[in-house]
């Protein structure tokens, strides 16, 4: 067709171009460090897909505070990305940063526990309910090592995931559907196994599709997201997540909830603020505050079961668990963010903007007749290039307008604004105020405008 996302195929080329030749205008200092320093690195950054942000070339943070980034040709840009939720709760929380600077003259890494973290698993129980903790450095590490237990007490080799999720970079969970069949994710670099030996695929929303997998008997574990968040936004219908509990209960396979964007939803995550019930729970990212942290749990059932299986194996190498993880600054600044920075004041501030800036977006798109969406789940908004609700990670990938997107970010950036890469989400902190989030409606008003004159 000649429109994408309801805009002309040339009129989106023009401004794209714009677009990026002003970008690479206003950062000359970038261009030139990069050009500088790239050379040392594997195509040319730290992590090699940086280089899929969609711009001519990556702006160089020079600091960041709360909800704002300074780059280092002087932009002073309103952060929505956040690290995409690694600082949802703003860069450098204060209450994070002075117990980083009390803990950094003291030891940063032991394998040894410390007082403080031994507050943390209490204010984690406060926090998120009845399970037994431990602590890992990633929230993928957290979901390999929740498989890996929920493998060990059912004896069963599966995992359940949905189609177009993701949960880090555990290779278990890298399978999607392919014309309805189960197969490896496209793109996976270097992967010689057939991972559908041990992961099975079904679509979000579709329980008929949950429960015929599961009546083969060889599921240890669904793996979800109570939102998927990963590709464009898709809510669970009404009843969803009931019927997965009970179809887990139903068939002996355990539950396992990945919070990790989620805890956008509320005070204790989508879990607290829904009332889910999964007898394992995994959050990471900003769960430190933005030091790299992340948290899994097991209802004491679980724990018990994972007793009598630990009896039966020899001690050592139980493939869980890494040596600079549980270090007692990850303690000092997850002791200091679930006391003082995930709190209820915080998270109405959060929600209250996020609401501010979802209607709004909401309204220009209105205004301007564009065939687009917003979802939000609490502080997490996205705008989606393509009409909604979404039903599954089917018509998510469907949604999904690379071509819009990469445009619409560089655009949004020109105007001081930043969202998450990859798909259109945008955070919101407890930093962030109410003339960032307007300044950012009005940038996206004025993008549309262009779009769809
Ligand atoms: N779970 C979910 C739901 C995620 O979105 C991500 C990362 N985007 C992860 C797990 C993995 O987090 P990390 O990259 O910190 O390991």
């Amino acid at each position: 067709t000649d429109t994408i996302a309801g805009i002309p195929r040339p009129r989106l080329a023009a401004i794209a171009t714009r677009e990026a030749e002003r970008y690479a205008a206003s950062r000359p200092k970038a261009a030139e460090a990069l050009a500088k320093g790239a050379g040392n690195y594997l195509g040319g950054v730290p992590m090699h897909w940086m280089a899929d942000w969609p711009m001519p070339h990556l702006p160089l943070v020079a600091k960041a505070q709360g909800a704002k980034l300074t780059d280092i040709d002087g932009h002073r840009i309103d952060d929505f990305c956040l690290g995409d939720t690694g600082s949802m709760f703003g860069h450098s929380p204060a209450p994070v940063a002075k117990a980083i600077k009390a803990q950094a003259g003291r030891g940063l890494t032991y394998m040894l526990p410390t007082e403080a973290a031994m507050e943390a698993g209490r204010l984690l129980t406060q926090r998120f309910g009845a399970f037994r903790w431990q602590i890992a450095t990633t929230a993928t590490d957290a979901n390999r090592f929740s498989l890996r237990v929920a493998r060990a007490v059912t004896g069963r080799p599966k995992v359940l995931v949905f189609n177009g999720c993701y949960h880090g970079t555990l290779d278990d969970t890298m399978v999607e559907l392919v014309n309805g069949t189960p197969a490896n994710r496209a793109g996976l670099v270097g992967q010689v196994q057939d991972l559908t030996r041990a992961a099975t695929v079904a679509e979000f929303n579709d329980l008929a599709g949950v429960e015929a997998l599961l009546k083969q008997g060889d599921v240890a574990a669904i793996l979800t997201e109570p939102v998927m968040t990963n590709s464009c936004m898709v809510l669970p219908a009404e009843g969803f997540h009931a019927g997965l509990r009970a179809l887990a209960t139903q068939y002996g396979a355990l539950l396992i909830i990945d919070e990790t964007h989620t805890i956008s939803s509320g005070l204790g995550g989508y879990t607290a603020v829904h009332g889910l019930d999964p007898d394992m729970f995994v959050v990471g990212k900003c769960v430190a505050g933005g030091m790299p942290t992340a948290v899994w749990g097991m209802r004491q059932s679980v724990a018990d079961r994972f007793a009598a299986y630990d009896e039966t194996r020899e001690s050592g190498h139980s493939g869980m668990g890494t040596t600079l993880s549980a270090n007692p600054m990850q303690f000092a600044c997850l002791t200091a963010t679930l006391r003082d920075v995930m709190t209820p004041e915080n998270y109405a501030h959060m929600e209250a903007g996020a609401n501010r800036l979802a209607t709004g977006l909401a309204a220009a798109i209105t205004r301007h007749g564009a065939p687009w969406h917003v979802v939000r789940v609490g502080a997490r908004v996205e705008f989606i290039c393509a009409p909604g609700p979404l039903k599954n990670g089917t018509e998510a990938h469907a949604a999904h307008q690379p071509q819009v997107e990469a445009a619409v970010h560089t655009a949004l950036l020109n105007r001081g604004c930043l969202i998450a890469p990859f798909h259109n989400m945008m955070l919101i902190s407890p930093a962030t105020t109410d003339r960032q989030i307007d300044r950012l409606i009005g940038a996206f008003d004025a993008i549309l405008t262009d779009l769809f004159p």
